[in-house]
């Protein structure tokens, strides 16, 4: 008999998401839960409401339209919601997250509907506490946190980026099975500095400029206490945040607390999975690699310190290891001696004469590969790709940045500008591109890939922090997951319906980290992968009566 102690009847539960079947509730459960006379007679299977949602999905026109139509049914139908998204995830992820969820979050105040999470604002300083305890599902596992500075390559958004952590969160779910009912979406309002929403008339935020220095970080300072007290238990992601705050939060907290960034940390590691995998076909190793970077920000030094990571790994010295990471950023090649860098880039700033574009740096150092990290849409030009595919027999061309209409290439430009030779990943997904009679499927080098597992792993055990090793452990992992399959199609990533499986497996891996680094609070399981297995949330109906 399940447990249904706490549940609603009548109305209350065709309004509880977490427990409404809708039209499949059966005459008997009707009956037991004061249901007749709400619903149509028709009893439905699960099956049929789901042909039923995707006739609905497919005939809507746009993707915001189709983005507004799943946010519906998850307010009404949680596991009708996440069966749809589980059995379509290439269809799906790219409404509920990249690219559709960046325009949503353009468009927040506008197609605002019912509240998915907590919003708390500068004002609320002092009473955090008491916000967090009005929370009204089971105890929070999962925190994914924003101030909306830098949603995407969108830029500020401010409290409309709370479409950011909602995304997240549905990914967490659908990706790696955590219970949807212990995941809390949260907003910090602090501001924002984006005059178009501050003249917005439905801009659903507090109007006013960002707030900076010593009021901050009380602010953050108290939401991390009160989150940990309230919620010992509880992982808390960084998700969206400036780069002037990302990196230091992250300093500041990880050591003491369950937490990520995951623009940082899950961008470094999804992109390694996928350096691993070009390796794969290249016979190369990573340590024979030379990386230059276009955007030194939070996914571009996180990909490179995971990047110096794997190959002292393979035994190279660090200072070796650093040598072969190179950025350009909105100043030009980042080279010793230049003006304000922060300790972040120092380490990476090496000898060389000043160099002021992308293109000037490709033909002077003659990467391996580019990895484009800096929201600049089309700027690995037709002669950078070819000046790559000059001096490199399979040119690695990552155009990571997000949504798609901020990708550095598109992948037909990629193929097409490299003669088929290009190993390619995206941030947003792109369709397949057939040339000169061969087909490539570009992989989405997504952080999807990586921080569902993460999080299931940590959750499962009860981590107490989420130390990088754990990140890394996931790219290796990740990579290990691809097939030659998939590497023949020119895929460096496992096919998106795999994703479970592959959290899975990250997910295990990380526990035994866990366990080793003894950080682990849940006794340690005989069988970790049945055991996280046997906490994977499965949207299936269940009877309740
Ligand atoms: P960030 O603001 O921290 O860094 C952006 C960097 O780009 C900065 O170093 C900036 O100097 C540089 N830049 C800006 N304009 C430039 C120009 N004209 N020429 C050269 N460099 C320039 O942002 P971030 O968090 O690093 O994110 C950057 C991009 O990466 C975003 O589009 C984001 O969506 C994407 N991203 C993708 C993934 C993924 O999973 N694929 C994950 C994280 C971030």
């Amino acid at each position: 008999m399940p447990k249904t102690n706490n549940m609603p009847k009548g109305i209350d539960l065709l309004r509880d998401p977490s427990w409404n079947k809708g039209t499949a509730f059966t005459m008997e459960e009707r009956h037991e839960l004061d249901l007749i006379g709400l619903l149509p007679p028709y009893v439905n299977s699960q099956d049929e409401q789901i042909v039923r949602v995707l006739q609905n999905f497919r005939r809507k026109s746009t993707p915001l339209e189709k983005y507004i139509y799943l946010i519906n049914l998850q307010l009404r139908n949680e596991m009708l919601f996440y069966r749809v998204i589980i059995d379509n995830i290439d269809e799906m992820m790219k409404i509920i997250y990249t690219p559709t969820v960046g325009m949503a979050c353009e468009y927040y105040g506008m197609i605002f509907q019912r509240s998915l999470g907590l919003y708390i604002m500068l004002n609320d300083k002092g009473n955090i506490r008491e916000i967090l305890q009005n929370w009204y599902k089971k105890e929070p596992r999962v925190i994914v946190v924003t101030d909306g500075e830098r949603i995407l390559g969108l830029g500020d958004l401010g409290t409309n980026g709370m479409g950011i952590p909602v995304g997240k969160l549905a990914l967490y779910t659908a990706c790696a099975g955590i219970d949807p009912s212990v995941c809390l979406p949260i907003t910090l309002d602090v501001g924002t500095n984006n005059e178009e929403l501050l003249d917005d008339p439905f801009y659903i935020g507090v109007k006013q400029y960002r707030v900076r220095g010593e009021e901050y970080d009380e602010f953050i300072d108290e939401f991390m206490s009160s989150v940990k007290e309230i919620f010992p238990r509880c992982l808390i992601q960084f998700e969206d945040f400036a780069n002037l705050n990302a990196f230091r939060l992250l300093d500041k907290y990880w050591p003491d607390y369950c937490t990520f960034n995951d623009d940082i940390q899950g961008t470094g590691s999804v992109a390694l999975a996928g350096l691993f995998s070009a390796m794969r076909i290249t016979k190369q190793k990573i340590t024979e690699q030379k990386i230059l970077f276009l955007g030194a920000g939070e996914a571009g030094l996180g990909i490179g310190d995971m990047i110096v990571a794997a190959m002292v790994d393979e035994g190279m010295d660090i200072v070796d290891a650093l040598k072969r990471c190179w950025f350009v950023d909105s100043k030009g090649l980042i080279v010793e001696g230049r003006d304000h860098l922060n300790d972040h880039k120092l380490k990476f700033a090496h000898p060389h004469e000043k160099v002021d574009d992308l293109l000037g740096a490709v033909k002077a150092l003659k990467p391996t590969a580019i990895v484009g990290v800096s929201g600049m849409k089309q700027s690995f030009t037709q002669e950078i790709i070819e000046q790559m595919s000059s001096f490199n027999e399979r040119p690695i061309i990552f155009a990571l940045s997000n949504p798609t209409s901020k990708a550095e290439c598109t992948a037909e430009q990629a193929y097409q500008h490299s003669k088929g030779k290009a190993i390619f990943a995206s941030g947003s997904p792109f369709d397949p591109v057939e040339y000169e009679g061969q087909t490539f499927v570009p992989g989405q080098g997504n952080n999807a890939y990586i921080f569902p597992g993460v999080g299931l792993g940590v959750l499962v055990c009860d981590a107490k922090t989420v130390p990088n090793e754990m990140f890394f452990t996931a790219a290796k992992t990740l990579a290990s997951q691809v097939s030659q399959d998939d590497l023949d199609k020119g895929r460096i990533y496992p096919s998106l319906s795999e994703i479970r499986r592959v959290s899975l497996a990250i997910a295990e891996e990380v526990m035994k980290i866990a366990y080793r680094l003894d950080i682990a609070r849940a006794p340690k399981p005989d069988d970790m992968k049945a055991t996280i297995e046997s906490q994977m949330y499965e949207p299936n109906y269940r009877d309740y009566v």
